[in-house]
Order: C-alpha cells, then structure tokens, then sequence
C-alpha cells in the first residue's frame, strides 16, 4: 500500500462549532498506532445522534469534530500489534468498543465495554485523543469513528470485520442505527411471541425496533408518530396499527390502554424526548410491562410515578440494541445478506458526502428514513 505508514490527506465534513452547517475540508489523517486500523469510509448513514450532538447536545468541548457514526469501509493498513485486520477487509466502525477483556465484555448480560469514549465522556461525545488534524488544530473523532471522513482510524476493540460479499452502501446502516432498534427489541426488551407491542417515533431506529417485534412474533404493532407520513413505511417493517398522538386530545398512554385492554406488553422509545418515555412507560401494562429507552438525550431528567414501577412494570435502556459490538454485527451483516433482515428499505435518498448538509436538513424535516453518503470511491 503506498499510503501505509503515511499522513494521509482528505476530504472529511468538519463540525466547527455547534448548530452550524458542516465544512467539507481537506485534514489530515495521522498513520494507525498500535492496535489501531486506518479505514476507507465507503459509505455512511446520517443518524439522528449525528444531530443531536450538533444541534441539541451542543457541548463546547466536543468540537471540532468529525461526525458520522454508521459507516463501512476497507482497511487501508493496520498498526503494530494488528493481527485481526489486513488491508482490503471490508469492515464496520463500532461506535462502543469490545475489548474481551473488561468486566463487562466477559459479563453475557452487558455490551458496555468500559474501554473506548463511552467510558467516560458520554458529554463530548468523543475521546480526547484524536488521528485527525485540520489547519493546524486537532479535530475530535465523534464517537470514536468519524464516518463523515474518506479515512478514519479506530482502535481493533472498535472494528468489525464483515463478508467481503456485502454491499457497503447497504450494510453501513448495521453501524448503528438498524442494530440499535432491532436489538432494543430483541435483545432488551426481548419481545414475546404473541405480544402487544407499541414503537413511539419511526425514524431508522424505530422502524428497526417494529422489524425486531416482527421477526421476535409479536402478533399486534402499534407505530406512533406524530408525523403521519412514516406509517406507510412502518407497516412495510411490519406495524399493524397506526397512532398518531396529535389526533388524540387525551394522553397517547389512554389511547393505547383502552386499544390494548390495559396496555401494551412492551414499548419502546426511538424518539429521545423524556416526555415521550414517560409516555411510552405509561403505555404498558401493569403487571409485566417492559418499556425500553432508546432514543438519545441527555439534557433533562427524567420523571414517572414510582407507583408506575411498583405496579410491575420494568423501566431499561439499551446501548446499541444491547448487541456485544465485534461478534453482533457480522450476524447481523450475515442475516442481511441470507434476507433476514431488511436494510434497503430505509434507504429514502443517496448522496455523496459534499451534500452532507442537505442529508442533515432532511432528517430535520422528517424527510428521510436514511440517507446513504457515498464518501470514497471504492
Ligand atoms: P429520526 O429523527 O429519523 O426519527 C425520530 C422520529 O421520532 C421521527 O419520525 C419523528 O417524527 C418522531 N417523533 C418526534 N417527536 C415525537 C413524539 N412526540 N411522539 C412520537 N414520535 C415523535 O431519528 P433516528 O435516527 O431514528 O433516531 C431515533 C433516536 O434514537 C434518536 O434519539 C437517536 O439519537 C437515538 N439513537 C439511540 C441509539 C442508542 O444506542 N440508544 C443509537 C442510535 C440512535
Ligand atoms: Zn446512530
């Protein structure tokens, strides 16, 4: 490779600042260190967590950076010490690490490595040390990946290598947000068959969560939105009844109770609204009702009525779908490619990575399921 061991020099959409357009610039991508892989983005989705970090997040100390976190690529060189990766593998980015080693990579109940950003900075969103540089100054790598870059370097705890067979322009999505909905579903909600299940929002995520009751037998799927477009693509996923809260003048909660004889036997949240996962919360039924938190924020506590707890009812988030990250998704990119999985049809729009600014106004807008980003030619 006659980039191996070399500055490599770029393209890649910088956040300067929060709440400002991205800039595509040229930066410069230092060689992998030890243990880490250089990586040839392909292709990259544009996630709502993308926008929270430069819209609502807005920390002054996580920028600039490089955003992007739902990519595929091919390895371009490894550092010393990489023996899992070789130039040419196509691989997946993973925005939570697993190492193997820490407490909760050797626990079967967690997926939260405690190596990588998340350990200590969900606030800035990346981790101090970073492989790019641009007009002289250090640019941060969100979430430890920086899909919105041509190169990008990750640590091997980070990377999953997938079938040299799969569409990368497809297959990016399983970087974050199709494993994080399907996942919440049946990794932590872990949906019965034959159950009442209600999804609140129907971007990537939530359509993943709807695919993930589907493909766990729930017999009834109730899809809330308050943007009426997304139902028509929510019953492709496999909802069988539509909400919208804006047509009710009672609380969403009432609406599915009376709907469902006392609530729903799961719901989960894919908006990032704490009023919503109160909502969705009180959505299902006491007794056993299990909501799942999946949509982003942390801006503002949270509030429920214990007695909604003590009723029975059980309260938990999920990282990722709950999915230990290097051995989740080549199953994932492998029920793909064996159509177990859907991932084409929440692609609603193609560009390439100078229109990022475009893809991130359509997702404001509700425009979009997921725009793919070509970002390097392959
Ligand atoms: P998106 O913007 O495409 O979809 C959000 C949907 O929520 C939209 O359809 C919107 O109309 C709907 N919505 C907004 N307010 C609502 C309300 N009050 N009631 C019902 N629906 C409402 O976003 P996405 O990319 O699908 O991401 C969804 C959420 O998941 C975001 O918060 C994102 O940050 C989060 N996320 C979490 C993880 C994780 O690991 N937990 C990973 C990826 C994304
Ligand atoms: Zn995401």
């Amino acid at each position: 490779m006659a980039t191996a061991g070399k500055v490599i020099k770029c393209k890649a959409a910088v956040a300067w600042e929060p709440n400002k357009p991205l800039v595509i610039e040229d930066i410069e991508v230092a060689p992998p260190q030890a243990n880490e892989v250089r990586i040839k983005i392909v292709a990259t989705g544009v996630c709502h967590t993308d926008l929270y970090h430069l819209f609502e997040g807005m920390h002054k100390d996580g920028f600039p950076a490089v955003l992007g976190h739902e990519g595929a690529g091919i390895v371009e060189s490894v550092g010393p010490g990489v023996t899992e990766f070789q130039p040419g593998d196509k691989v997946i980015p993973l925005f939570i690490s697993q190492c193997r080693e820490c407490r909760f990579c050797k626990s079967p109940k967690s997926n939260q490595c405690e190596k990588g950003w998340t350990a200590d900075r969900y606030d800035v969103m990346a981790l101090a040390d970073s492989r790019f540089t641009c007009k002289g100054k250090k640019v941060l790598q969100f979430m430890g990946t920086s899909t919105f870059s041509q190169y990008t370097v990750v640590n091997q705890m980070a990377v999953a290598k997938i079938d040299p067979s799969a569409p990368l322009d497809k297959v990016c999505l399983l970087g974050c947000g199709i494993c994080t909905g399907y996942g919440a579903a049946v990794n932590t909600a872990k949906v019965e068959p034959g159950s009442t299940c209600a999804v609140f929002g129907l971007g990537a995520v939530g359509l993943a969560a709807v695919m993930g009751c589907k493909a766990a037998g729930a017999k009834k799927i109730f899809a809330v939105d308050i943007n009426p477009e997304k139902f028509e693509k929510a019953k492709v996923f496999g909802a069988t009844d539509f909400v919208n809260p804006k047509d009710y003048d009672k609380p969403i909660s009432q609406v599915l109770a009376e709907m469902t004889n006392g609530g729903v036997d799961y719901s989960l949240e894919c908006v990032g609204n704490v009023g919503v996962m109160r909502s969705a919360l009180e959505s299902c039924v006491k007794g056993w009702g299990v909501s799942v938190l999946v949509g982003w924020t942390d801006l503002h506590d949270f509030a429920a009525r214990p007695i909604q707890l003590i009723a029975g009812r059980t309260w938990k988030g999920s990282l990722f779908g709950g999915f230990k990250s290097k051995d989740g998704v080549p199953g994932m990119v492998k029920a793909y490619l064996d159509k177990k999985v859907k991932l084409d049809e929440f692609i609603t729009h193609k560009m390439t990575l100078d229109q990022v600014n475009d893809a991130i106004e359509l997702m404001k807008h509700g425009k979009c399921i997921r725009t793919i980003l070509s970002v390097s030619p392959q």
